[in-house]
């Protein structure tokens, strides 16, 4: 605490981003980045960057790449939003479009950014408890007409992994229809499907979308949203009263290169949801319950053994997951989706710790 902080800034409480740990012989598994890292397109673009990449700004509307993302959802070049990962876009989403004095509804258990934002910009939120099988249903949404600031809610849901069907989404939409609702799609590529295809229909409906995990790219920091021209038009206005070059010319060309390498970006996405499955039925047979996922990262429970104990022992070996302190999910772990060798160690280490105790 400073006497110098502004009476906002005394009364936040930031998030806390999993640990970018540095050990020898790290398997990491903590923080949902990809293990293949980005397509060889995209550090060849990097690499050819010169002196004037640099010297010079970059484009501030990053035209070509949001071009090159319109192209991939089937939408027009003003209907997309980018940003320094899809976290800034988010916090610009709620800047613009929720600021109306109403709670913001989201799930009880979901990112634990969105309240951090509802509390950087004075925005009220309730939390709408998921069942206790952590599926959301959407008539939990339902409020009277003019109580509500907005819904965001991320599907495939984080921490838990359950994917909604589109059907549920488009019935949220159909809740709420003077209110935008933001479906944050980090995971999508993993087995969602995506709520992109309702925008045409639905102008109240923004999409957000990363590069950091089924790109994997997460060190590039690029994310992006897809919406109404109306709502895309809100975005920018904030952004360019807060920073006119969030993208820097590196992350913008490395961002185009991506979206040109399809058919890497759709065998390494394979990969993770064919290793998910595997650990997914190896935890199983260690005595975890597994929450469905359709993420690249698995959310697990195991009956006799404390979960915030578990992470500790693992991290002795080198080996991180995260564990949630929060209500309902403090007995889990959410664990990344590595290789199928990083999967192997976590699962060799596992099965040493739970056969001892
Ligand atoms: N949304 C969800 C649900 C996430 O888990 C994350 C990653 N922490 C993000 C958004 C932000 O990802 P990035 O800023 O890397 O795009």
């Amino acid at each position: 605490m400073s006497r110098f902080w502004s009476p906002l800034v005394k009364q936040l409480t930031p998030y806390v981003a999993g640990e970018q740990a540095r050990l020898p012989d790290l398997v990491k598994l903590n923080t949902n980045e990809n293990p293949y890292g980005p397509a060889p397109e995209v550090l060849a673009a990097i690499a050819h960057a010169n002196a004037d990449d640099l010297r010079l700004y970059p484009d501030p509307a990053a035209s070509a790449l949001r071009r090159v993302i319109a192209a991939h959802h089937g939408v027009q070049a003003d209907q997309v939003f980018v940003g320094n990962g899809s976290d800034e876009v988010l916090a610009h989403a709620f800047h613009a479009l929720f600021q109306h004095g109403l709670p913001v509804l989201m799930p009880d258990v979901s990112y634990s950014f969105y309240p951090v934002y509802c509390r950087l910009y004075g925005i009220p939120h309730e939390l709408v408890p998921l069942k206790a099988d952590f599926c959301l249903d959407v008539q939990d949404y339902a409020r009277p007409a003019g109580q509500v600031g907005g819904v965001v809610l991320a599907n495939p849901n984080a921490p838990t992994g359950i994917a909604l069907p589109l059907a549920d989404i488009e019935a949220l939409l159909r809740l709420h229809p003077d209110r935008v609702v933001l479906v944050d799609e980090a995971y999508v590529d993993f087995g969602g499907e995506s709520a992109a295809s309702l925008i045409a229909r639905h102008p109240h409906l923004l999409v957000v979308q990363t590069l950091s995990k089924s790109r994997g790219l997460a060190g590039l920091r690029v994310g992006y949203a897809l919406g109404s021209v109306e709502l895309i038009e809100g975005l920018a206005r904030v952004k360019d009263s807060f920073n006119s070059y969030p993208l820097d010319r590196l992350a913008q060309a490395g961002a185009v290169a991506s979206f040109g390498a399809d058919a890497y970006f759709r065998q390494t996405c394979a990969r993770v949801m064919q290793s998910r499955e595997r650990l997914s039925a190896g935890l199983r047979e260690l005595g975890f319950q597994v929450l469905p996922s359709a993420a690249n990262f698995v959310f697990a429970t195991h009956p006799g053994q404390d979960a915030g104990e578990l992470a500790q022992r693992l991290r002795a070996q080198a080996i991180l997951v995260r564990h949630f302190k929060l209500p309902r999910i403090d007995q889990f772990l959410r664990i990344s989706v590595g290789t199928d060798a990083e999967c192997g160690r976590l699962l060799g280490a596992l099965n040493t710790i739970t056969r001892s105790s």
